[in-house]
């Protein structure tokens, strides 16, 4: 079966990939984003090579191997003893394991790259400023009700697909799914040019574990910036869901004035100037994603804690398994209801290894001696075997 008309409410990664995964196929795609222009936070993303494979058999290698960086190692280090504890190489290794690369990348040149593609794609309109209010069901088709430029707008579809992230209205108002809540988790993200970087730390992808709390660090940008990450559990009130924070406020949180950070780490959580603050959220899995013509894909289905940094991945996956999934299927309906059957299960096993990540990240002191301890005796350097279920994941 091929031709469908779909609509995708939502132009973020996930979107903009079962855009391209679907358009490939010989179906017509509109995506409704409602932001005026593609714009993404000021920060990186790691793609691993579940997902990037996926993205390089959409012809996107050459164009994202430009713009990413694959880090010469992951390097493990632990508050509790005061520096490294395990090392694990990269560089070309996830390549010749897994058939695709460990990228780096930065989110806005990720979406620039899908957004050429699905622009330059004639099955693919991309229309912005576009916000889905809701969805009318007809006998055989449905009909999407939104505002493009302040206008309402009726768009006859065979299928909505909702990958409008976390806060998704199909998955909330339209399919009356769970709301988002907070995880009683912050992400503090900042990017600076790599030169104000630490040398030794440039070319890897670094991890700090502390009791309630952990750095995440790697280059982006073709190696010429240097993303950071820090993740604190605490409980913010703030009704926005992602604000400017100042060097003082993470010094605060982060307690930067105890003795708490080895000089390293402080040195990193003192590297920027501004950062954006996050609140990390989440909803039950335990829904139906999909009901007739219409499904849910990314955030939007199943949003995760990114301490196994696969929320993007996973979108990825859902866009190319929902394509595979209408080629024999007789209806939308049934192929949504099949796509729903193969993803729940994965998803679900890597929202529970976030938080088991999560867990292992933030342990107290007095239980994080024997986490190091494991991790100097050797099950550091099979770090990658550990995350191989999750990397050498392949569509059918
Ligand atoms: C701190 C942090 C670090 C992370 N690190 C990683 C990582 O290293 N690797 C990884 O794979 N993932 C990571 N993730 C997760 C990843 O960012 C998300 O899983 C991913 O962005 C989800 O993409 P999406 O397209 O499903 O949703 P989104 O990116 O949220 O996109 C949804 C889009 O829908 C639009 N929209 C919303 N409502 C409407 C509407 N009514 N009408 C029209 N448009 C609408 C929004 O404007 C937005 O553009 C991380 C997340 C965080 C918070």
């Amino acid at each position: 079966m091929s031709g469908h008309s779909l609509i995708v409410a939502g132009g973020g990664i996930g979107g903009l990939a079962v855009a391209l995964t679907l358009a490939r196929d010989g179906h017509r795609v509109t995506v409704l984003e409602q932001a005026h222009e593609l714009a993404e936070v000021g920060a990186g993303i790691q793609i691993s090579p579940n997902a990037s494979r996926i993205l390089v058999d959409l012809g996107l290698g050459p164009a994202l191997a430009r713009v990413a960086v694959t880090p010469s190692d992951i390097r493990v280090f632990s508050t509790r003893a005061a520096g490294e504890v395990a090392r694990t190489p990269l560089g070309s290794r996830p390549e010749e394991r897994w058939g695709a690369p460990f990228w780096v990348i930065h989110r806005a040149d990720l979406l620039a790259v899908l957004a050429a593609a699905a622009r330059a794609h004639p099955l693919v309109d991309l229309v912005l400023d576009a916000r889905l209010r809701g969805v009318g069901a007809e006998p055989g088709h449905i009909t999407i009700h939104a505002t493009v430029a302040g206008e309402a707008r009726d768009f006859p579809a065979d299928g909505l697909i909702g990958a409008d992230g976390v806060r998704s209205r199909v998955r909330i108002a339209v399919r009356g799914g769970p709301p988002a809540r907070y995880t009683g988790r912050t992400a503090y993200r900042a990017t600076v040019p790599i030169e104000a970087a630490p040398e030794e730390l440039r070319r890897s992808t670094g991890l700090w574990f502390a009791p309630h709390a952990h750095i995440v660090h790697y280059p982006i940008r073709a190696g010429r910036e240097w993303n950071i990450v820090a993740i604190v559990e605490d409980a913010w009130h703030d009704e926005s869901w992602s604000v400017a924070a100042d060097r003082a406020e993470v010094a605060r949180v982060f307690g930067l004035s105890t003795t708490r950070w080895p000089p390293l780490a402080r040195r990193l959580l003192d590297l920027p100037d501004q950062w954006t603050k996050w609140a990390l959220c989440g909803f039950d899995t335990d829904f139906e994603w999909s009901s007739g013509a219409v499904t849910l894909l990314g955030d939007a289905a199943h949003a995760t804690l990114p301490f196994a940094a696969q929320g993007g991945g996973m979108a990825i996956e859902d866009a190319e398994v929902l394509a595979r999934t209408l080629r024999g299927a007789p209806n939308v309906a049934s192929a949504f209801h099949a796509y729903e059957t193969l993803r729940k299960p994965r998803a679900r096993a890597i929202v529970d290894q976030a938080a088991k990540n999560g867990r292992i990240y933030h342990m107290p002191d007095g239980l994080a001696f024997f986490r190091d301890t494991t991790l100097k005796l050797g099950v550091g350097s099979r770090l990658t075997d550990r995350m191989a279920w999750i990397y050498g994941w392949k569509a059918g």
